[in-house]
């Protein structure tokens, strides 16, 4: 206990997070939001209209000796994992599709997922997750699996890589109903990828997937999610590749009625406060 205390003491002297007055305004600006009626209202009518909106929640990593944007600490993780058990009805990748085929959802529903490989989303995510007993998604790069290979985008931000999940953690985590999905073999831009390399990563890490937990892999998100990372040609291998969904990662909420293969998501930083995290769900930019 002692020890947990000077660790969690050592994290704060390491990474003090000071309340600015920007943060002040922001704060202000989104309790406005909140509960201006604007939410309550859309919510009530999409109600009616059995189109009720359902937020996807983006997470990379769940760590407590890393700040940077990709990551959030366990506490705050806990908190909004608290939140969303109390306020929403956490849903499953295939219940979102059954939602979304059918066109209907008549809850304001949530979907957690999380992207690339990493090993604290099994020490740290699962555990609380477990402890609510929440559905999430793991979309994982297939390459990465059991090796201490780096991203790309951990070498350029905080200059090395970080364990990775290994093939024993996602088959425990498939037994225990998490699900998994693609995010390629190697975490790259697939619209700088040439054709062939193209169809190897979306059709290749689907396979090497299958092949760890011995079921069929279903859903794909892909690297990167903006927009422009993406194209209509990758889409269509997606769906060759007998995938039923694709998410990005570039924001927003989605209807029931939208494209099953254009998933939006909205990418969880660590938060300085609830309200923060509240507002996002409803719809807030990440600011
Ligand atoms: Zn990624």
């Amino acid at each position: 206990m002692k020890q947990k205390r000077e660790f969690k003491k050592k994290i704060k002297q390491r990474f003090p997070y000071r309340f600015s007055l920007r943060d002040y305004v922001k704060l202000i600006l989104k309790i406005m939001y909140l509960y201006c009626g604007y939410i309550q209202v859309r919510n009530y009518i999409l109600k009616q209209q059995k189109k009720s909106l359902i937020t996807v929640l983006l997470y990379h990593r769940v760590n407590d000796n890393l700040r940077d944007t990709i990551t959030v600490c366990t506490d705050t993780f806990q908190k909004q994992m608290e939140y969303l058990k109390k306020n929403y009805n956490v849903i499953s990748v295939r219940e979102l599709l059954n939602r979304m085929k059918e066109g209907r959802n008549s809850d304001r529903a949530v979907v957690i997922t999380f992207d690339d490989c990493y090993r604290d989303n099994y020490e740290n995510a699962v555990p609380i997750l477990q402890m609510y007993q929440l559905p999430a998604c793991f979309f994982i790069s297939s390459s990465m699996v059991g090796t201490e290979k780096a991203f790309k985008h951990d070498l350029e931000i905080i200059g090395h890589g970080l364990p990775n999940l290994k093939c024993e953690d996602i088959v425990e985590m498939d037994k225990n109903d998490f699900e998994i999905g693609s995010h390629t073999i190697s975490h790259p831009r697939l619209s700088e990828c040439n054709e062939e390399t193209l169809c190897k990563e979306i059709f290749n890490s689907k396979k090497q997937l299958e092949e760890m937990i011995g079921k069929e892999i279903l859903y794909f998100s892909f690297p990167h999610g903006k927009q422009s990372d993406f194209s209509e040609y990758a889409r269509d291998v997606v769906k060759k590749a007998k995938y039923e969904c694709n998410f990005s990662a570039y924001g927003g909420l989605n209807s029931p009625r939208d494209n099953v293969f254009d998933i939006k998501r909205i990418g969880i930083p660590e938060s300085p406060s609830l309200t923060f995290f509240k507002a996002w769900i409803e719809g807030w930019k990440i600011t």
